[in-house]
């Protein structure tokens, strides 16, 4: 298995690739949707009815009706390739990390972030001396290493000393899909780190290409 370093390196430079790539093509897309004679750009306020308004319908249509389907149909086939790989280790109940604190989460999660609203429905932050660094070394070392403090660690009280989910039929969508993020490190025991590696590069395009469809979506 690769180091922690080389995995996120790679990681990136596969995402940038892809974001890369994709942001051209739909650029390219949406210039030979632009009609003759117009000056402007897709992102312009325009009048109703005039070219300037019916481009960006087109490729509001572009998006809506053509590459988001299609994006979503993959991402969805990706997700159905996954079968039960858990080894019921324990590691992402009782080692869950993320970029926020738990009071980010809860803000974020009163602003309507659904994924933030299920994970402080069961994850609870530790206090540092709490940290159970043995679940991944790997990964906490390369955190001390790289001087990164801004990372927070959790777990959920509702797992069992067997690793057991104690309200298995009532757990979060979270925690049915995990581990579904591209960008997330698993810990070597993970069942699912050979299926995640398999898929790592499709889950990759599609997230990158989904993200730039978002971006466009929100800009018209
Ligand atoms: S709800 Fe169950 S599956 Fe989800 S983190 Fe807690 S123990 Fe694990
Ligand atoms: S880390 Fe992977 S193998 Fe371990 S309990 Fe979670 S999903 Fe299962």
């Amino acid at each position: 298995m690769i180091g922690i370093e080389q995995q996120l390196e790679k990681t990136k430079l596969l995402y940038r690739k892809f974001f890369l790539e994709f942001s051209k093509e739909l650029d390219a897309r949406i210039l030979k949707l632009k009609p003759e004679g117009l000056n402007g750009e897709i992102s312009d306020s325009y009048a109703p009815d005039s070219l300037g308004s019916k481009w960006q319908e087109q490729v509001r249509n572009l998006l809506q009706d053509e590459i988001a389907p299609e994006i979503y149909k993959n991402i969805y086939k990706l997700k159905n390739s996954k079968t039960d790989l858990c080894k019921m280790c324990g590691s992402c109940c009782k080692l869950a990390i993320s970029e926020f604190s738990q009071e980010e989460l809860i803000k974020k999660a009163c602003e309507g972030d659904n994924f933030a609203k299920q994970f402080i429905s069961v994850f609870v932050q530790y206090k540092i001396e709490d940290i159970p660094r043995n679940i991944f070394p790997e990964y906490i070392d390369y955190l001390a290493l790289n001087g990164i403090s801004d990372v927070y660690f959790y777990h959920c009280p509702l797992v069992t000393e067997d690793n057991r989910c104690s309200d298995y039929e009532n757990r979060p969508q979270i925690c049915r899909d995990f581990p579904d993020n591209p960008f997330s490190l698993l810990p070597p025991s993970c069942g699912y780190c050979k299926w995640k590696e398999s898929i790592l590069s499709d889950s990759l395009k599609y997230q990158a290409m989904s993200e730039i469809v978002q971006f466009y979506k929100n800009l018209l």
